[in-house]
């Protein structure tokens, strides 16, 4: 008797999940109301509920990967809201970027995304600008060799230079002797290319990356970006991604050391006002609430909290997972419902310690004719300290 060979899995990377994760899901429905994206299309398949049934239908072999369900995939920000808010511990955010992985390799995933990806290959950033540029920002030769690396990241690098100045200021002013480095041939970290499906090309960034870390002989790398934060601190690891025991830390997170140890102290005493975003991939991800709230205080800075929708409840600036960039009237959106949460607090300032949600927020605020300016955390701090 002939046995017929077993076909093999079109989603490879969500049988893993097939037998317990995703049965977690009770369609309890919590998760649903504070999504940031389930009111673009109002149908529960663009909710979390309807994403995680989207996925056991194709696990179980109910429904095939298709165009539909892949658009409903691809419009979740990765905010990790659901996450935190499912009873049942779900892991949404997992289970979402291992289907849109498998959509990936069936060519469903998103024609910007793959631009993304191609941009990537030729000039190690998502943006397409070219590589030479990477630190067209610094107005000298920056050092490549020091025991703290800062990782400047591309947003911050070419679209939101401010950050990368400010956060250069900063180290500067505590390390006047040098000691510090910034390494030109940076690539990007990875993060928009795992968020989106596109593993290999984020695995090999990853160990260029890592050969460059370890060749600027860093003990700590320090970023002032959320998203490159989260990549390097944990995706790495998950990638097994060897860096020496480097210590990495988030920007605010160095500051608030500096600041305690009176390495940076505030030039005068000018009263200001804040109210404060949580990057997504920074709170709920990373669990950093604190130490940027703590940094702005120690200086002096009022800081007002959004109601209700602060730390874990935070909403999601509308830009991540790739949402910008495939859809870009969707992400502004979110960004536009976020800042009318913070006009609540009558701050009329907004900082975050994230250069894609500043980036996202400022256009959303200009666009809409906001009062709102919108700040890169450190570029406050580094006009209070400087
Ligand atoms: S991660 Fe955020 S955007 Fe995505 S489904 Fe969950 S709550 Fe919605
Ligand atoms: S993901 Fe969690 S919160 Fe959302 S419907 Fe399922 S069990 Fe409920």
């Amino acid at each position: 008797m002939t046995t017929e060979p077993k076909e093999e899995s079109k989603l490879k990377r969500l049988e893993p999940f097939a037998e317990r994760e995703i049965m977690r899901c009770m369609r309890c429905g919590f998760c649903r109301p504070l999504c940031p994206t389930w009111g673009f299309s109002e149908w529960d398949t663009g909710s979390p509920r309807g994403r995680m049934m989207l996925v056991r239908g194709m696990l179980q072999g109910d429904l095939e990967p298709s165009e539909y369900i892949a658009d409903r995939l691809y419009l979740c920000t990765t905010c990790g809201y659901c996450e935190w808010r499912c009873p049942a511990g779900t892991k949404t955010v997992d289970i979402i970027e291992a289907a849109r992985a498998d959509l990936a390799d069936l060519g469903l995933g998103r024609k910007s995304h793959h631009y993304i990806e191609e941009r990537i290959r030729e000039e190690n950033n998502p943006l397409g600008e070219a590589k030479e540029e990477r630190t067209s920002w610094a107005s000298k030769e920056l050092p490549q060799k020091g025991d703290l690396m800062y990782f400047v990241g591309c947003m911050a690098s070419y679209r939101e230079q401010g950050t990368a100045k400010a956060t250069l200021n900063l180290i500067e002013t505590v390390n006047p002797e040098g000691g510090y480095s910034v390494i030109g041939d940076e690539l990007c970290c990875g993060s928009v290319l795992l968020r989106t499906g596109h593993r290999e090309v984020a695995k090999a960034l990853a160990e260029k990356n890592a050969e460059l870390i370890k060749k600027s002989g860093a003990k700590i790398i320090t970023t002032s970006c959320a998203g490159c934060y989260r990549t390097i601190r944990k995706d790495y690891e998950l990638l097994g991604i060897d860096l020496n025991g480097v210590e990495i830390l988030h920007f605010p997170e160095l500051l608030n050391r500096w600041i305690d140890e009176g390495k940076l102290k505030p030039k005068n005493g000018e009263k200001i006002v804040v109210t404060y975003h949580d990057p997504c991939h920074l709170g709920r991800h990373m669990k950093v609430y604190d130490e940027p709230r703590e940094v702005l205080k120690k200086l002096g800075v009022e800081v007002r909290e959004i109601p209700l929708r602060n730390r874990e409840t935070s909403a999601c600036c509308g830009a991540g997972g790739g949402v910008r960039a495939e859809y870009k009237d969707s992400a502004l959106e979110a960004a536009t419902e976020r800042l009318k949460q913070a006009e609540e607090t009558g701050a009329k300032i907004l900082v975050t310690p994230c250069p894609f949600c500043t980036f996202n927020l400022r256009e959303a605020a200009a666009k809409n004719n906001i009062d709102m300016k919108v700040y890169d955390l450190v570029e406050l701090v580094a006009k209070i300290c400087t």
